[in-house]
């Protein structure tokens, strides 16, 4: 911890002294971003907050990032602290999408404008919301096990399968569930796939906290007391790569047969992507949070000029990914829809780890074959 402390007053000490110039321009445009991440434990939002600020200082704003250890009276106050810091504009990934609604009223009276980034605040104080399409996260999930069992030609073969899905509390969660039961939903009904444990619905499923450890005893007695007597399991769909950790390791512990068990993921967490090489691991479904940063600066940068915001947005900033513009799919509170930008995720396999994560530069490759 100290290092990082370090570390961190080296970098605010070199650029007071090297950018200035970048100083006063925050200044003339106003621009101090609050930039409050849910936690450090998961990896994703690591990367989220370190993209985040470097778009955010290179384009010349000051930021203040906070990360509030998965503790929602933390974030509360992480956000006030924020607001009376003066920030002109707040960037959220809520740790729970309802338990923000005061603060986010405190921010609106403030006259401080709010992006909801990733997951959705459920408060109207939320102006917009940038994430990736969470319900295709899931539909690529579920496609990919249709895929590669060609359920389609199934005939009599059937298959097992269990599902571990995200934090009840995280507004995605039943978004990525829903997508991927969806897909695979008519495969179940008919009898080709087979939820030996029978759990089925988001709440049994779920994972607070998308913990890797209370995903791991999870599957491990569902393991005990489902597939003990030699029951084959054929596929475990995990909504993320912090949940397929844990069910990976109860698997790798607790599992008898010897069949490779397919596994999903979502993020491309290191860890995973180890365990994808190493055929641990099915595929991941890959979300460019760098690109989601460049989103969030651009609709940020557009807001606080006072500018139009709508689906020219995309055609004026020239990303070169894509992206939609969303006015129908997310609501703040009931039939109080939030313009969503939504950018599409890709799936990453074995086979296309080169293509997809290392040649865009999102990741490098060692000798070992392993992704950093
Ligand atoms: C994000 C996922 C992530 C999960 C846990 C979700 O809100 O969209 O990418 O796996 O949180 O961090």
């Amino acid at each position: 911890k100290r290092k990082v402390a370090m570390a961190m007053v080296a970098a605010m000490a070199v650029s007071s002294f090297t950018v200035p110039v970048f100083a006063e321009d925050a200044a003339a445009e106003g621009g101090k971003i609050g930039i409050s991440m849910p936690t450090q434990s998961l990896e994703r939002w690591n990367r989220d907050g370190s993209y985040l600020q470097k778009q955010f200082e290179d384009a010349g704003y000051e930021v203040e990032l906070t990360y509030s250890d998965n503790e929602t009276d933390r974030q509360v106050n992480d956000i006030q602290n924020l607001i009376s810091d003066g920030v002109n504009l707040l960037v959220v990934a809520a740790i729970d999408g309802e338990a923000l609604n005061t603060v986010m009223d405190e921010a609106a009276e403030a006259g401080i404008p709010v992006i909801s980034y990733d997951r959705l605040i459920k408060s109207d104080a939320v102006s917009y919301y940038v994430s990736f399409d969470n319900y295709t996260v899931g539909t690529l999930q579920g496609q990919y096990v249709v895929d590669t069992l060609d359920l389609e030609n199934a005939g009599d073969k059937t298959y097992n399968i269990e599902f571990t899905a995200g934090d009840p509390a995280d507004n995605n969660a039943g978004y990525f569930f829903n997508g991927a039961f969806d897909v695979l939903k008519p495969y179940i009904d008919a009898g080709t796939l087979n939820v030996v444990s029978g759990q089925t619905d988001f709440d049994s499923v779920a994972t607070p906290a998308w913990d890797t450890q209370t995903a791991l005893e999870r599957m491990q007695n569902i393991l005990a007391s489902y597939y003990a007597d030699g029951t084959q399991l054929d596929v475990a769909l995990c909504s993320n790569d912090s949940t397929a950790l844990g069910v990976t390791q109860a698997i790798e512990s607790d599992y008898a047969g010897s069949n490779t068990v397919l596994i999903t993921g979502q993020d491309g967490d290191e860890a995973n992507l180890a365990n994808i090489v190493d055929g641990k691991q099915s595929m991941t479904v890959y979300k460019a949070v760098a690109n989601e940063a460049v989103v969030t600066l651009d609709l940020a940068k557009a807001m606080l000029a006072g500018d139009t915001v709508d689906e020219s947005l995309i055609e004026a900033s020239g990303w070169d990914f894509d992206c939609t513009y969303d006015t129908e799919s997310y609501e703040t509170s009931e039939g109080n829809k939030c313009p969503s930008f939504l950018l599409v995720p890709t799936v990453v396999t074995k086979d296309n780890l080169q293509e997809a994560l290392v040649d865009p530069g999102y990741y490098t490759m060692d000798d070992d074959g392993y992704l950093h």
